[in-house]
């Protein structure tokens, strides 16, 4: 699998990141893009300070979203303190536990009572990841850190959005109560 291979159209991009994560239908939930940086992420490809550094590039190696600790990808996703902020928001609100939000599939196996939870619970851990990518890009290019309580407000908004524009008909009783109860409808 090579990058290459999602540079093509997007219906290409989406077969490629489907298989990837196993056949659930969670595109359907999600905005190609946050899919996209999550399929990247997930196989640390994308242009942290780390592998910039590695591929001869001059830049700085501090955290930009913490200041303290060289930028990876696995600091920058899962053990950065903005990171875990952000993961404390999202676990607190759909109630699961912080620890599981850095594994985007094993959440989508593990959490939520009926597969349609389970796919929005994976949308919005996917979307978490790719908004956490746009605030270390727009501090890398604007200097400016956007508070993680904006961010998760952000990625409500959006996965809100996006899943309001799918649901119609009818939903089971207790899908719709936890919809409800979530906010999604
Ligand atoms: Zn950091």
């Amino acid at each position: 699998m090579f990058i290459n291979q999602v540079m093509l159209k997007e219906n290409g991009v989406e077969m490629i990141i489907t298989q990837f994560f196993f056949g659930y239908d969670w595109l359907r939930y999600n905005v190609p893009k946050w899919s996209f940086t999550v399929w990247l992420q997930q196989q640390q490809r994308l242009l942290t300070l780390d592998r910039l550094g590695r591929m001869g590039m001059e830049v700085p190696t501090e955290c930009f979203l913490c200041g303290t600790t060289p930028e990876t990808h696995s600091h920058l996703f899962t053990e950065c303190v903005y990171a875990l902020k952000c993961h404390q928001l999202i676990a607190d609100w759909l109630h699961i536990p912080k620890s599981d939000i850095a594994d985007c599939v094993k959440m989508a196996k593990k959490h939520g009572q009926s597969m349609l939870i389970r796919q929005i619970t994976l949308a919005v851990v996917i979307a978490i990841v790719y908004w956490i990518w746009m605030a270390r890009n727009t501090c890398r290019i604007d200097g400016y850190v956007q508070h993680p309580v904006h961010l998760v407000q952000r990625v409500k908004e959006d996965c809100r959005r996006r899943l309001l524009g799918i649901f119609q008909g009818a939903m089971k009783q207790f899908d719709s109560l936890w919809c409800h109860e979530k906010g999604f409808k």
